[in-house]
């Protein structure tokens, strides 16, 4: 499912981001940027050392943060490491930190100069966010930010299995944006 925001396009898909061939694919790293499950192990799995000796270097990322990296053997450029909140019912600021996270990813893809992107589902995984409210926030964060920013032409949402893709779907629908 796609839209045209201006010059660029929205798009939701359901894959794996470690196959993309965007400038960059975010990451949703931990503080430490150390590694670990679900699509972090999967893009360091996909991307070799090289991407987990330049986050040593940088060392450590607070929620709501981004920093960028090589993207190593990926087919991606760059990978984009973003620190979404730990979900623990919605009173701990999560949804302004979510919000960060996507817009500070875009801000810097902006700032590198790159043309496109590629998200996961921020947060709904070990971290625990209700991916309806989550795919809210990252769909209209994008899309106010495209219709600011028409440097980024492409940006994909790549959603790991049905079930979270259609309820982005859905999101997207009720944004009135499909
Ligand atoms: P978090 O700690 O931010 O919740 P997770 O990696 O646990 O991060 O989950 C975030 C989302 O990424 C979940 O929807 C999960 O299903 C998805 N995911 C896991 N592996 C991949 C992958 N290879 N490509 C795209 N998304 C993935």
């Amino acid at each position: 499912m796609e839209v045209q925001i201006g010059e660029s396009k929205l798009m939701i898909l359901e894959g794996d981001i470690t196959q993309e061939t965007t400038d960059a694919i975010v990451n949703a790293a931990n503080s430490g940027l150390k590694g670990g499950g679900g699509v972090d192990g999967a893009i360091h799995r996909a991307g070799g050392p090289a991407i987990m000796e330049a986050c040593r270097k940088i060392g450590y990322c607070p929620a709501g943060q981004a920093v960028i990296t090589t993207g190593g053997n990926l087919k991606a450029k760059y990978v984009i490491h973003t620190v979404g909140p730990v979900y623990t019912g919605g009173g701990r600021n999560e949804s302004k930190l979510l919000k960060s996270a996507y817009l500070e990813s875009l801000k810097l893809a902006s700032k590198k100069g790159l043309k496109s992107l590629s998200f996961p589902a921020i947060s709904t995984g070990a971290y625990g966010y209700p991916v309806s409210e989550a795919a809210r926030i990252a769909l209209t964060t994008t899309l106010d930010y495209l219709k600011a920013h028409p440097d980024i032409e492409s940006v994909r949402f790549v959603l790991f299995g049905k079930p979270t893709y259609d309820v982005f779907a859905e999101e997207m629908k009720k944004l009135n944006m499909q």
